[in-house]
């Protein structure tokens, strides 16, 4: 497919609102694309080179841009920036510009595999003088392309295409194109929990349609979508919910995922493998020929981080493993866990090696998800943790402790001593099901300190979707109040739960101004579901979120969270936080921010 195609159906989808008609728009356009482009186009029109979990960064800001634009065009940098002021899109800009240039529309012109790779190669120039490599090669790019090319190719490094969509839609989309309909969405959903590159699950669906998408499976390198808890309200309830099962504690440190493999096979196929010694210098014992990466949450590659944690997992006693756990940082000399915001300072690109040995880890693994060559995710969680306590010996690594009950009384003991040891609270887990991956359900509930007796049983981790301009005192900060949504997995919009305007120090609404600078748009996003009645002075695109604590859920003429679940409960009304209050700024990614549902299955706990 020649790119100038491929711009032509992101216009169109710039240009709907409608959900399903997105949807039918990208099964068109996925249909018309040869098994060789079609992974390459699913990137791009999510605006990225690659999978979720592989960032490719363009270093290349609007600054940049501007001066990319006045070499593209033979204008100076004050016109491009002129123009820019006027319209507020570079993307506009460079279209305008390149009308005005001439020659406009090229007969033919690069295809989407040829953009793509050029793209690819913009991003990747290093080292001295790269940023100039970076200007001419994107200035050449933007000019052999036609004006609508432009205003698109312009937005992918900076950051900007967004269409207001997600994997999820493209998901919704592939199931169109090989069905008519979304009737195999969650098998794809399903594979796409395992396998998170929505370009490789297009190529097989390309190739031989949902035969080839069924060998998709758990791999070595590739990260999984992380299994979630729900949540109860009281030890009662947990105990009635599962009966017998495992009580763990519930470490308040960070998520991560630890891919092991000593295989040479694995070391060629990874990309990045070679400068795993480059990573912490030769001094830190790591072993080259071992392969270990570790990911986090939502899926970064975080091995850079962890060089203790690294060392640790080459010497398991294992060909090959995938392990999910928490690291948290501690006190060597009293053994006492530190507090989350010291392990957060762990999470860095400088001066890792130095802070490891001021702030040690220790990582408490509580689950075994690949070992030696097979996939443990169909296994019980019986038969997983027999699997890890095989593998794990203690040291840096450790087993997370374990026990199962069936009394109130006994998890109450468990909770009160874990509490007492400065844990977060406890994680139950049932002991007959399989790892479901990327699943958030009661097979895992969660149970923290402060959590009995509330009228929310969870605070909620929220979006912030735009602002309000503040009156009196808060004119000063430029603004008075926040809007903050939730996500709807389903529809993939956001959908808004609470209007945020007391509780916050003056210092936190000056970070949150920082905060949301650089990331302040013209026109309400797409994919906000907003009531006309909460529009906001300023619109923010995603990119902000707030960790929200409140009195309760109340139903709400004007919030729309949950208002096309279909539920009885919240028809024709949405759902609210009572009296919200910022608990703090999250590090999170929009995957992570709280669901409708979820919102709707804290609704419905409040009213047991
Ligand atoms: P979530 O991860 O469920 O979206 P969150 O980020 O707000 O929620 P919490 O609600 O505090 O975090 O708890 C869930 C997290 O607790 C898990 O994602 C995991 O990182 C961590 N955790 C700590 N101890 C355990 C354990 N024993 N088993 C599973 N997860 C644990």
């Amino acid at each position: 497919m020649r790119f100038s195609e491929l711009s032509s159906y992101l216009e169109r989808l710039e240009k709907t609102a409608s959900r399903n008609q997105m949807t039918e728009i990208l099964a068109e356009f996925l249909g018309k694309l040869s098994v060789d482009e079609v992974d390459k186009a699913c990137y791009l029109v999510l605006g990225r080179l690659g999978p979720l979990y592989e960032t490719v960064e363009f270093n290349l800001a609007e600054k940049m841009m501007i001066r990319v634009l006045a070499e593209a065009f033979g204008v100076d940098d004050k016109e491009a920036w002129q123009r820019y002021k006027g319209t507020g899109d570079l993307g506009v800009v460079a279209e305008q510009l390149r009308v005005s240039f001439g020659r406009s529309e090229l007969r033919g012109g690069l295809s989407v595999e040829e953009v793509f790779a050029k793209l690819l190669e913009i991003a990747g120039a290093e080292g001295t003088g790269s940023q100039e490599v970076k200007v001419l090669k994107m200035a050449e790019l933007l000019r052999s392309l036609g004006s609508l090319s432009n205003r698109y190719v312009t937005r992918i490094p900076l950051g900007q295409l967004r269409l207001g969509f997600s994997d999820v839609t493209l998901i919704d989309a592939l199931s169109w194109v090989f069905k008519g309909d979304k009737s195999v969405s969650d098998e794809i959903r399903a594979k796409f929990n395992i396998c998170p590159d929505i370009g490789l699950l297009a190529v097989k669906l390309r190739r031989k349609g949902l035969r080839d998408l069924k060998e998709v499976e758990l791999a070595v390198g590739h990260p999984i979508r992380s299994a979630l808890a729900e949540r109860l309200p009281s030890a009662e309830k947990i105990v009635e919910k599962l009966g017998k099962f495992a009580v763990e504690p519930k470490v308040d440190g960070l998520r991560v995922q630890i891919h092991l493999s000593k295989s040479s096979k694995f070391k060629a196929q990874s990309s990045k493998s070679d400068n795993q010694n480059d990573l912490f210098g030769k001094e830190s014992g790591i072993d080259p020929d071992v392969l270990v990466r570790i990911f986090s949450r939502n899926m970064a590659d975080s091995t850079h981080m962890f060089p203790e944690i690294v060392v640790a997992a080459q010497k398991l006693p294992v060909e090959s493993a995938i392990l999910d756990g928490e690291a948290i940082a501690f006190n060597p000399d009293t053994e006492e866990f530190l507090p989350f915001q010291e392990t957060m300072q762990r999470k860095r690109k400088y001066r890792v090696v130095e802070k490891s040995k001021k702030i040690p880890l220790k990582v408490f693994v509580f689950d075994i998800l690949f070992l030696n060559g097979r996939s443990l995710l169909d296994e019980s969680f019986v038969e997983r943790r027999k699997g890890l306590e095989g593998v794990v010996r203690g040291g840096v690594i450790e087993l997370i402790r374990h026990q199962v009950v069936s009394s109130q009384d006994k998890l109450r003991e468990l909770f009160d001593l874990y509490i007492s040891e400065g844990l977060e609270g406890v994680m139950c887990k049932k002991l007959d099901t399989p790892y479901q991956a990327g699943a958030r359900n009661f097979d895992w509930i969660k149970y923290k300190r402060g959590t009995e007796g509330k009228g929310l049983p969870d605070t909620v981790d929220g979006l912030v979707l735009g602002y309000y301009a503040g009156r009196g005192q808060r004119a000063k900060f430029g603004v008075g109040a926040f809007l903050v949504g939730v996500y709807n997995s389903d529809s993939d919009i956001f959908e808004t739960v609470a209007k945020v305007g007391t509780g916050l120090t003056d210092s936190q609404w000056e970070e949150f101004m920082k905060r949301v600078k650089g990331l302040q748009v013209k026109d309400r996003p797409k994919q906000y579901l907003i009531d006309k009645a909460l529009t906001c002075d300023f619109w923010v695109r995603p990119g902000l979120v707030v960790e929200i604590d409140a009195d309760e859920i109340t139903r709400s003429p004007v919030h729309t969270a949950g208002r096309d679940l279909e539920v009885e409960e919240v028809r024709d009304s949405g759902m609210s936080l009572r009296f919200p209050r910022l608990v703090c700024f999250r590090e999170k990614q929009l995957e992570e921010v709280t669901t409708a549902k979820e919102i709707l299955a804290m609704y419905r706990m409040q009213k047991k």
